[in-house]
Parts: structure tokens; sequence; C-alpha cells
């Protein structure tokens, strides 16, 4: 069964993309705001999500890893 997980606000659904605003508890969507719908500070939030952390679902559980920059 797959589990479609949909914008809070508009219910658009999300497909992955990291620059949504994921609110997690124990790796379960709580809230999840797409670009159209976030505030500035949301937005900035979700930027910097971006950048640092790669974003995966398995089973309706989001799983959110870290990138690291090896030097
Ligand atoms: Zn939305």
């Amino acid at each position: 069964m797959a589990t479609t997980i949909r914008c809070s606000r508009c219910r658009r659904r999300w497909r992955g993309a990291a620059n949504w605003n994921i609110t997690l508890d124990f790796g379960v969507p709580t809230e999840i705001i797409c670009p159209d719908c976030q505030t500035p500070d949301e937005h900035a939030e979700a930027e910097i999500n971006e950048a640092t952390t790669e974003v995966s679902v398995r089973s309706g559980r989001i799983a959110m890893h870290q990138k690291w920059t090896r030097p």
C-alpha cells in the first residue's frame, strides 16, 4: 500500500523534494508544507534542509540523512 504524503495546507502531493518543510515525530510526518505554502521563515528552514539533508520515504515513514561532504 502506497502512502500518499500531502501538503498540510493545500493537499498537494509530495514526491520526495527536500525543499518542502517537513515536521517529523519519530519518523512519521506530522506536518508537511510545500514551497508555495511556506512562510519566508519556513522556506529558509527548508532551504537549509535541502542543502544538508537527504530525504527518503519507506513504508510511510520519512528518513532524513545528513549529507556529509568529505574533505
Ligand atoms: Zn501547499
